[in-house]
């Protein structure tokens, strides 16, 4: 078998060695059941305990308000982006939306199949390199919720501040830059996130709920598209993604252990910097592609001088066990993806690796 790889893909994505092991040990019999997780029920007492540690331990690692709400639900962020509108756009209401990539567009195209929505801002006509500047948001005259996206995953942009959006309820897809660092959860009426870049495995999709928020829910939905179905039977509605929530327990656990959120966010913080400084240090040879104070700590994207060097330079670090860093099509290039799970490590490996290729090819 190969050795493990540095992984950058942007997700599914790199997961913590020791949750992959501990999933191993556990994963013919599950706490002396003689099954797996994912062999029993998930009306018994033992998977009920796993869910609802990961539902407190995901609250504690936040700091979420305490009559927050978290729910377990399928379908990906992608399904957050209908169920939203579906939810909350309801007749003679209007909601606005933040455009800052093109997952934040794919959320606001399927909101506009639902009701009445509003661009409040985008930067799309400089290929989202940049997040609207506070002044340039203009929300309508009382939107039922305002959208934005806090991690912008294919072109490596991150709000460091948050807009003051005032009294308006903000919802937030936080799939690619959740449990990162530490925020403050009471200014999100509801924040989601697929697991699969920061959290665990795809499958399953968190959301954090202030049910305050969700007094202005539609309820005339069919109910497995209500988010109050999830809310009144605790995620268990139906059967939930038992193994996904499974490895996010022990995920979570894993944060924990590493110095919850202030821990997860100074070793971030200190990931992005040693590849920054690869880029910023090179003279002109690595270019970032996000404007330097809108820069993410999660994905980090970058061009060579031209796509022939590109391409060996994606080959090159495949072969030195850097996988995953060849960028999104609307951005070529290259993207480092360097979640919660990759090791500071990693990082200094692919500094070193680009400091060397500029070396050779510079
Ligand atoms: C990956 C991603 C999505 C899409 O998630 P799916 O689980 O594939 O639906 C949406 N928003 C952001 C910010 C993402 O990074």
């Amino acid at each position: 078998m190969a050795e493990r790889v540095y992984n950058f893909n942007p997700g599914p994505s790199t997961l913590p060695v020791s949750v992959l092991e501990e999933a191993q040990r556990e994963l013919v019999n599950f706490k002396n059941t003689g099954m797996s997780i994912m062999e029993i029920s998930h009306r018994s007492k033992e998977y009920e305990e796993v869910q609802n540690e990961t539902e407190s331990l995901f609250k504690e690692l936040l700091k979420a308000p305490a009559g927050y709400r978290v729910l377990f639900m399928g379908g990906g962020a992608s399904a957050q982006f209908a169920l939203v509108p579906m939810n909350f756009l309801t007749a003679g209401t209007e909601a606005d939306y933040i455009i800052s990539g093109s997952f934040a567009e794919k959320a606001y195209e399927e909101a506009t199949r639902i009701g009445k929505v509003n661009i409040a801002a985008s930067t799309k006509g400089t290929n989202f390199d940049r997040l609207p500047e506070a002044g340039s948001i203009s929300l309508s005259k009382s939107p039922v919720y305002v959208h934005l996206t806090s991690n912008n995953t294919i072109y490596g942009t991150q709000w460091h501040k948050f807009p003051d959006l005032k009294e308006v309820d903000v919802v937030a897809d936080m799939s690619s830059d959740i449990l990162s660092r530490e925020i403050d959860v009471s200014q999100f009426s509801l924040i989601y996130a697929g697991a699969q870049k920061n959290l665990g495995p795809a499958g399953v999709t968190v959301v954090l709920l202030n049910p305050a928020f969700l007094a202005k829910a539609n309820a005339n939905l069919p109910v497995i598209f209500q988010y109050g179905t999830f809310v009144k039977n605790n995620s268990l509605y139906n059967t939930p993604p038992s193994f996904a929530i499974y490895i996010m327990n022990l995920f979570l656990k894993w944060v924990k252990n590493n110095g919850g959120l202030a821990g997860i966010e100074a070793r971030n913080k200190e990931k992005a910097a040693i590849v920054y400084n690869a880029i910023d240090n090179s003279g002109g040879f690595y270019k970032g592609h996000a404007q330097k104070d809108c820069r993410s700590l999660m994905n980090v994207t970058f061009r060579l001088p031209n796509e022939q060097l590109e391409e060996t330079f994606a080959g090159e670090t495949k072969k030195a066990g850097l996988v995953g860093l060849k960028g999104h099509r609307s951005v070529g290039g290259m993207r480092a993806s360097i979640y919660n799970a990759m090791p500071v490590e990693g990082c200094k490996a692919l500094a070193e690796l680009m400091k060397d290729f500029q070396k050779r090819n510079g």
